[in-house]
């Protein structure tokens, strides 16, 4: 199963895409982390990365293109992956799109977290990242078990650079000008499902199981 979690930054996909990826036992296939960790590693791709992350800007396509190809290609996506954070503009959806059709592949469902702007400003300030492993929290609505630090690998939490009040409201125009079409998009292809991710994180989780066993194992 090939599964794509849309929605604005801060709607709690990617937390949501961690919960599917682990009860499914499939990757989570996150650009976002991807690009974090070129940046900390401070590869050729990171350097060039690392200047659009921290204005809220969008990496260009031929660079985010051609990494997610090179991750999905590998062998433990051979039974399905959940994307989480690509595609994010048309070019990156036809791109992916064109590689699986070549390979007589394709996505079965796209998944809309749906979450006004409001909520996500009141959000986006109380996340916290963990630079070891990419799990995310939230101070108020899902802390870690010890403040500050990860409970799945121990290392200390951070507010994202991306996070921060002035880069957020830029993420939002760039999601409603770049990433929203692909809802559109998905809804053309017969694809698309939507949740309310203004929920609780549990019910949300609830609404996207009962989707997936509805539209991959009937
Ligand atoms: P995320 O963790 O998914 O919110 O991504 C953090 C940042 O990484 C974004 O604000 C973009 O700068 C960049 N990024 C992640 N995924 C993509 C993508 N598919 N296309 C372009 N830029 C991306």
């Amino acid at each position: 199963m090939k599964i794509i979690m849309l929605g604005a930054p801060g709607a709690g996909k990617g937390t949501q895409a961690m919960r599917i990826a682990e009860k499914y036992g499939i990757p989570h296939v996150s650009t976002g982390d991807i690009l974090r960790a070129n940046v900390k590693g401070d590869t050729p791709l990171g350097q060039k990365a690392k200047v659009f992350m921290n204005q809220g800007l969008l990496v260009p396509d031929d660079l985010v293109i051609d990494m997610l190809m090179d991750r999905i290609g590998q062998e433990d996506c051979k039974n399905g992956y959940v994307l989480d954070g690509f595609p994010r503009t048309i070019p990156q959806a036809e791109s992916l799109d064109a590689a699986l059709g070549k390979a007589g592949e394709k996505i079965d469902l796209a998944i809309d977290v749906d979450v006004p702007d409001d909520h996500i400003i009141t959000r986006m300030g109380g996340r916290r990242a963990c630079l070891g492993c990419g799990a995310t929290y939230h101070i108020q609505f899902h802390p870690p078990k010890k403040e500050g630090i990860c409970d799945v690998c121990a290392e200390k939490l951070i507010l994202r650079d991306d996070d921060k009040a002035e880069t957020v409201q830029k993420r939002l125009d760039v999601y409603h000008e770049q990433t929203q079409p692909l809802i559109d998009y998905y809804k053309k292809a017969g694809i698309l499902k939507t949740v309310d991710g203004t929920m609780q994180m549990d019910s949300v989780f609830e609404a996207i199981v009962q989707i997936l066993g509805e539209s991959l194992w009937q």
